[in-house]
């Protein structure tokens, strides 16, 4: 099955991590996110620079992007048949078995994080989401866009067609709060979370 492009599969060349990188379209402004064997690019080591209105009205930013999952929530929930229907077998959440990765972007890694508050970070040991248990989704409130949008009984190009709408929202959201776009690996994505205190760095 082909994924939306929050849910690729698995890159297994280099001509295939360009293209996962950079996006099917080559569309200018997707930030490159070309992961290495450790899971974790040279640009995501690097931390994102704070030039933003999200400094002054981060508020404003998590509302935005709330507002964002519920549109997506609604235009799913408006063609279940093309959305297809989710049987929460959960298999698709173990990325290395499903042979499928899953990319967040920049407002999705501040809502998370805000939504965790204060509980620490899980990062990726294994192949799965550590935010599954016993098959079910720990944060499915604030899951992310790819969550929301892939169901294995759906239509693939009604999902290819939303997650670019959802995408270029999610980009005009950086422009709009002088956010770096960021697009990447969720293992890379938990990792930079955990490791940099990259929110507090683009919060103060
Ligand atoms: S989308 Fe498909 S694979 Fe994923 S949990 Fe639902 S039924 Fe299982
Ligand atoms: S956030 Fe939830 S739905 Fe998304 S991959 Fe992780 S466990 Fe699955």
């Amino acid at each position: 099955m082909k994924r939306p492009r929050l849910f690729l599969k698995t890159p297994s060349s280099a001509r295939e991590r360009a293209v996962f990188s950079h996006g099917e379209d080559g569309e200018a402004g997707d930030v490159g996110c070309i992961v290495d064997a450790a899971g974790c690019s040279q640009a995501e080591k690097e931390p994102l620079e704070a030039r933003s209105s999200f400094q002054t009205d981060p508020d404003a930013l998590i509302a935005r992007v709330a507002e964002l999952y519920a549109w997506i929530d609604t235009e799913l929930e408006a063609d279940p048949n093309l959305a297809g229907k989710c049987q929460g077998c959960g298999q698709c959440c173990n990325f290395e078995a499903y042979d499928h990765r899953l990319f967040v972007t920049t407002p999705e890694l501040l809502y998370f994080q805000h939504r965790l508050n204060t509980r620490p970070v899980r990062t990726m040991t294994g192949g799965t989401c550590p935010y599954q248990e016993q098959n079910r989704c720990t944060i499915h409130t604030f899951r992310f866009a790819g969550c929301r949008i892939f169901c294995s009984h759906g239509c693939e190009e009604f999902q290819g067609a939303l997650t670019e709408r959802v995408l270029t929202r999610l980009k005009a959201l950086c422009v709009e709060f002088e956010l770096p776009y960021r697009y990447m690996d969720l293992k890379a994505a938990l990792k930079m979370l955990e490791e940099k205190e990259w929110v507090q760095s683009i919060a103060h």
